[in-house]
């Protein structure tokens, strides 16, 4: 994946304060921490993902002091990736000066409670910004989280254990293979404007969602008539058997006989679903 990088002007960061917001970084970090925000957090569309990247800038420089927002990039549960202090600028998020010197901090926006694990396209932005910080930082290979070496629960065990396993960029289903979950969205957004082809007289407008009620409903009919017909067939064998004891005719000419009528069954019974549906 390309990284979608979101500038400071593109999420309408406030201007850093000076001198300590400048305070540069001076040659290659050891690597990276990552961080969450260990407070609740529901997910939300990505139209307001600005709105509170910028919430934690103000809490950052009004709330506790500091002089810009305290990470060097965020991201968000939609892999986009918001430059903080960036790649030139001393972080002020791993607890105090000499680990902000030592590695970068990167936000995963997830929270303590609420959505509390990375979603697949957080973690490929993630990976996106680990790399991007990697080349052109440069951090080097380190890889872990706010609580190594400062007594904290962040960037909570979800994260933590993604950063430990080296942040694998996640398994996605085939981009053209639509889930389950999207070929039923898919189906049901026709509903109401699809007239579906096996409207009946007496419902003539059946809709999608109806059709799939109906064979699900066909499906279970089905199931439980099976185990009644093995019943059926299986008193039909002794049957045939003790008819065959009982001399005049051999049991294949009684077997094939039985066929016939079940065949002959078979035909009514693909006749009368037919016409009901
Ligand atoms: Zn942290
Ligand atoms: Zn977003």
């Amino acid at each position: 994946m390309a990284l979608k990088l979101v500038t400071r002007a593109q999420w309408g960061a406030r201007a850093y304060r000076t001198p300590n917001g400048a305070t540069p970084y001076s040659g290659r970090r050891r690597g990276i921490k990552l961080h969450y925000l260990g407070t609740p957090y529901t997910d939300r569309t990505h139209a307001r993902c600005d709105d509170y990247v910028r919430q934690i800038q103000a809490q950052h420089m009004d709330g506790n002091g500091w002089s810009d927002i305290g990470y060097s990039f965020a991201v968000c549960t939609h892999g986009y990736v918001y430059e903080g202090r960036g790649l030139r600028r001393r972080n002020s998020a791993n607890g105090n000066t000499t680990l902000n010197n030592q590695d970068y901090a990167i936000l995963l926006l997830v929270g303590s409670s609420g959505l509390t694990k990375p979603t697949e396209a957080q973690l490929d932005g993630a990976r996106d910004a680990i790399d991007y910080v990697r080349r052109e930082g440069p951090a080097g290979s380190w890889l872990g989280g706010h609580r190594d070496g400062y007594a904290t629960a962040c960037p909570g065990d979800a994260v933590y254990q993604w950063a430990k396993a080296g942040a694998p960029r996640p398994v996605s289903e085939e981009d053209d293979m639509p889930s389950k979950e999207e070929l039923y969205d898919g189906v049901m957004r026709y509903d109401g404007k699809m007239l579906s082809p096996w409207g009946t007289p007496d419902n003539p407008t059946w809709m999608a969602e109806s059709v799939i009620e109906r064979t699900a409903q066909g499906v279970h009919t089905l199931e439980q008539a099976v185990p009644k017909l093995a019943g059926q067939v299986g008193a039909l064998a002794a049957i045939v058997a003790k008819l065959a004891e009982g001399g005049g005719l051999t049991a294949a000419e009684i077997q094939a006989a039985a066929e016939a009528g079940a065949r002959a069954a078979l035909d009514r019974l693909g006749d009368a679903l037919t016409e009901g549906n």
